[in-house]
């Protein structure tokens, strides 16, 4: 297989644990929720990248691609209707601010952003709200490799985490 025709599969199967409780149809807990209960001192440890007034910026625990991230509001609510008036303002911002601060971090070919709606679609938590940045290389050379490992996974998210944490602060003052 050549490395275009590799570039538009995705196999993650790190994803397993997390789709695998949807066959075993167990609700998960929201962990947007759960992360901002749980307060800043363990945002290190929960993968949280960047809380703003209205929202907050997460590290996807079962990524598509290095770098994966979800962006929320910090309010529990289903749909982006759901938001007005400065909290929109300030999620759409903090939506563009994260495609910023992938690009300039990470040097993709390409960023996709989305809003899946629904379960079937793929939205783990269809409840909170949350958008997927997910940078994307036309190489196949960035992407996770399939001998993965957990630890090595992990240990590498802290580290983008940390790093997109400062570009982001960095871009937003920019936006601001
Ligand atoms: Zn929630």
């Amino acid at each position: 297989m050549d490395v275009d025709s590799r570039r538009d599969i995705f196999y993650t199967p790190w994803r397993l644990p997390y789709i695998r409780s949807f066959v075993k149809g167990r609700s998960i807990t929201c962990f947007f929720c759960q992360y901002l209960q749980e307060g800043e001192d363990k945002d290190d440890l929960n993968l949280v990248v960047y809380r703003t007034r209205h929202s907050l910026v997460v590290m996807n625990r079962y990524p598509y691609s290095r770098g994966h991230i979800l962006v929320a509001p910090k309010r529990h609510v289903p749909s982006i209707v759901d938001l007005e008036g400065e909290e929109l303002e300030d999620y759409v911002k903090t939506v563009k601010a994260c495609i910023l601060a992938v690009r300039n971090l990470l040097r993709p070919d390409e960023v996709l952003a989305g809003i899946n709606i629904g379960r079937v679609a793929g939205a783990g938590l269809e409840e909170h709200l949350h958008v997927h940045v997910i940078p994307r290389w036309y190489s196949a050379r960035l992407y996770l490799p399939l001998d993965f490992n957990e630890e090595e996974i992990y240990r590498d998210m802290q580290n983008i985490c940390r790093t997109l944490r400062e570009e982001l602060r960095r871009v937003l003052q920019d936006l601001a």
